[in-house]
Formats: C-alpha cells, sequence, structure tokens
C-alpha cells in the first residue's frame, strides 16, 4: 500500500514513521523543512500531566481581558473570516465545567501511555536527544502553589500515576540552584521528561527514510483529488503529483485550507508561540520549569537553554514579534538566579494547531474512504505525536478502529 502524508510536523513524521514500521510505502511532502513549522522551535516537553485542554471555565473571560492585554500569556486576535467566529463559538461552547472535566479525561487518557511511546521508537533505532529529569512547576507566590496542588489530586482521581514532590522556600534552591532566591517553590513531576524537538523531528525523518519512505521538503501541496478506484493524487507546487492509496493530512494550522475544496471543515486556529535558544553564562537550570505566573516553558538541552511562551489566538503572522519574545525572555529570566543569555543560537515562531475544543482531530475523513485526519494537537503536539502516530497507523494499515481515538474524531464537530 502506498501513502502519502502531507506534513513533516512531528504528527506526520510520526504517522508515517510507524505507516513505513507497518509496510506501507510512505511518501511525506511538506511545504517546507522538516519540523520547521510548530515542531522545530517549541519546549520539547513531554507531559501526561500537563495534558489538560485550554477550552476550560474562564476562558471566556479571559478571552475578553485579552484584547486589552499587552503582557499577558494568552491574547486573542480576531480574524474577520466567518471560520474563526465559528470557531470561538465552538470554543466557549466546550469551555464548560462538565465538558472540560469531559475532555481532561479523555486526554488524560490518551497521553497516559505517551512516556512508553517515546521508549519505544528508541527501542526500534529512532534517534533523538531526550532527558529525564522530570519537569517542575514553579512559583513565585505560595499560594499559587498551595491552589496547584489540588491540580494533582484532580489528576489523580484521572488516572495519573507519576510521582510528584513538593518543595517550598530555600529547599527549592537545593532542587534546582538556578532558581531566584525569590522563588516560593516548586512541584516537581518527577516522571515526566522532555526531548530537543527538532532531533525528535530529524530522527523521525531519517528512520522513515531506513525504511524505504521518501521524505520531499519546500514543496507545498496546493491540491488533493480523489480518483476512481480508491486512490488519492497530491499534487504540489513545483508540479509534482503522488498517487497513493491514502492520504494522511497532518499539516498542521493549514490543514483546514487544505481540505476545504473536498467540503470537509476541520475547525482550527492557530495559536502562535515563541522561542528564543541561547547558550549562556551563570547556572543554567538543570530541570525543564514552568514558570506558573507567566505561563512561560524553560527547557534546559545540554549546553542551551529555550524560552518559549504566548499564546496568540487567530495571529497567522509568520515573522518573530520581538516585543512578545522579549516579555518572555525577561519574565522567564526573572525566575532565575544568574543565568543569563550570552550567544544566540534561534529566535522562533510556531503555529500551535487548536481545535474548537484543543482537542486533537485524528481519524478518518467520512465520505473519503482513503483520507485520514492528523491534527488539532494544540499545546501537546510533542507529547502525542508518538501515540498518535501509532495508533492513526494501526487504523490506516489494519483496518482496526482503535477505541482510545474515539473522543478525537472529526465527527464530533
Ligand atoms: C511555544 C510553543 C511551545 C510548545 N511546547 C510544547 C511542549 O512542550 N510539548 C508538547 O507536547 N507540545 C508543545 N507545543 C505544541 C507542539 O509544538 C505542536 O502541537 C506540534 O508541533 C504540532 O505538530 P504538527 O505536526 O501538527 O504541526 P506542524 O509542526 O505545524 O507541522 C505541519 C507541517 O505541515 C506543513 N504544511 C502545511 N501546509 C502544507 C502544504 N500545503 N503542503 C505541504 N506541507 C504543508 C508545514 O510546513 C508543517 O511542517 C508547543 C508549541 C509552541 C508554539
Amino acid at each position: 500500500m502506498r501513502t502519502t502524508v502531507i506534513g513533516a510536523g512531528v504528527i506526520g513524521l510520526s504517522c508515517a514513521y510507524e505507516l513505513a514500521e507497518l509496510g506501507h510505502t510512505v511518501t511525506v511532502i511538506d511545504a517546507g523543512a522538516v519540523g520547521a513549522a510548530a515542531s522545530a522551535g517549541n519546549a520539547g516537553w513531554i507531559t501526561p500531566f500537563l495534558s489538560t485542554p485550554r477550552a476550560a471555565p474562564g476562558a471566556v473571560r479571559d478571552a475578553m481581558r485579552s484584547f486589552t492585554s499587552t503582557e499577558g500569556p494568552a491574547r486573542m486576535r480576531p480574524h474577520p473570516e466567518l471560520g474563526f467566529a465559528d470557531w470561538i463559538t465552538k470554543f466557549l461552547r466546550a469551555s464548560t465545567k462538565e465538558r472540560n472535566r469531559k475532555s481532561t479525561a479523555a486526554l488524560q487518557d490518551f497521553a497516559r501511555g505517551a512516556h512508553a511511546h517515546f521508549d519505544a521508537l528508541l527501542d526500534r533505532g529512532v534517534s533523538f536527544d531526550q532527558y529525564t529529569d522530570g519537569l517542575a512547576v514553579v512559583f513565585k507566590d505560595k499560594q499559587n502553589l498551595r491552589h496547584y496542588e489540588q491540580t494533582v489530586t484532580t489528576m489523580r482521581s484521572l488516572g495519573y500515576v507519576g510521582s510528584v514532590r513538593v518543595y517550598r522556600g530555600e529547599e527549592t534552591r537545593a532542587f534546582d540552584p538556578a532558581l531566584h532566591p525569590d522563588i516560593a517553590g516548586a512541584l516537581h513531576l518527577e516522571t515526566e521528561r522532555h526531548v530537543r524537538p527538532e532531533t525528535l523531528c530529524q530522527g523521525l525523518a531519517k528512520a522513515i527514510e531506513n525504511n524505504g519512505g521518501e521524505v520531499v521538503e519546500h514543496d507545498a501541496v496546493d491540491r488533493i483529488t480523489e480518483r476512481p478506484v480508491r486512490q488519492w493524487s497530491a499534487t504540489t507546487a513545483s508540479g509534482r503529483t503522488v498517487v497513493s492509496d491514502n492520504i494522511v493530512v497532518a499539516a498542521g494550522f493549514p490543514t483546514r485550507t487544505l481540505l476545504a475544496p473536498l467540503g470537509v471543515k476541520v475547525p482550527l486556529e492557530a495559536a502562535k508561540g515563541t522561542s528564543m535558544t541561547a547558550r549562556g553564562d551563570g547556572t543554567a537550570p538543570s530541570h525543564p520549569l514552568k514558570l506558573y505566573e507567566n505561563m512561560v516553558a524553560c527547557s534546559p538541552f545540554g549546553n542551551a537553554v529555550r524560552l518559549s511562551g504566548t499564546f496568540d489566538i487567530g495571529n497567522r503572522d509568520y515573522t518573530v514579534n520581538h516585543k512578545r519574545l522579549d516579555m518572555v525572555v525577561r519574565q522567564g529570566l526573572s525566575y532565575l538566579a544568574d543565568w543569563r543569555p550570552t550567544n544566540l543560537e534561534v529566535e522562533w515562531v510556531g503555529h500551535r494547531p487548536t481545535s474548537a475544543d484543543d482537542l486533537p482531530i485524528i481519524g478518518p475523513v467520512p465520505g473519503h474512504t482513503g483520507l485520514y485526519v492528523a491534527t488539532g494537537h494544540g499545546t501537546l503536539g510533542v507529547t502525542l505525536g508518538p501515540v498518535t502516530g501509532a495508533l492513526a497507523a494501526r487504523e490506516i494499515a489494519r483496518g482496526e478502529t482503535q477505541p482510545e481515538l474515539e473522543p478525537f474524531r472529526l465527527t464530533r464537530f
């Protein structure tokens, strides 16, 4: 069987790798370079604990506030397209207490095996940089820490099994000496992990090629066409036409525009984020840190540190907004004692493909045999990439419906 995968982000690559493992002849086509959209410069956390949807009570209030906010981590830029109004309406409907609890439970079930799927990749020879120091949520305000501790109880009730340790006051600096003396405490999720996401994407691309697949870069798919006798073709900007039995559309946020000409509506919006990666002077963190009050992520990668953040809904712009990036860096550094960036490696923007209930969209596209969609992973594409690839490949290659994917079907919209 031949399968074309559109999109060489972490989701498309994970699907393509697993399909190649199951014997499919795979062609991955990307408009840019492997991983270079949302999958390269992100924080790289593999975090079942933080696998919760953004569609939550308070989302309405936060969205309204964000119109006027300049310093907040989340902002909304209403888009004049009709699709945006539809997305926001659905998002607000998904933000009730009851819907949020259901969505959180679905995500927790899905994310529970995330670490095992990364182990399975390593066992099969996929090469990438993975760190197993856990992940710490760090607080400037002790009330916030106390309040957040209740989240552990909630996650436990949903089946979270990882070990969690709380540090308060002075002991927090003993835990990670990079932290500022004023930090009130930290909650260490001891069993979480992180990867350098660029290496994950490159490792998957290499493994696809080692399995006989092809990865085509810098050639955007302009058109997907359903052909007679259950075949599909993808036609690219350079004039290439790839014919296959199946097509997986994992094109991140542009998935919606790619599928629209087939009459398929995918309620997705871009949530723009940004990051800066640098080597520096001073004591670098030894754990990835979620800097709670400012929602900034800090990820140490060997000699380099990455600070990332912002969640700008509806912002489809691809340029680095230095005002927003400077804010992320300034806020991030305020949690650290003396580490300061000296040698900049990269400044980056990426758009989280965010569905109207902030749950992934994975499964066959109804009415189009052989067409499959895998997107909408929002803030969790790295965490959920390998599990998505493994389960999607079983559905596509073996025709075995995976019950774990039921909450994530396109038909729910
Ligand atoms: C600041 C930030 C921090 C984050 N941190 C984390 C984290 O710590 N942990 C975590 O789990 N997740 C994190 N995420 C989320 C994660 O980055 C995304 O969920 C994930 O990268 C989405 O992957 P994707 O493959 O769906 O999309 P993308 O990476 O965007 O890949 C889609 C690909 O499709 C290609 N494409 C689009 N249109 C076409 C076309 N017409 N033809 C061909 N190719 C096309 C694009 O070029 C792109 O390469 C973070 C995101 C941001 C922005």
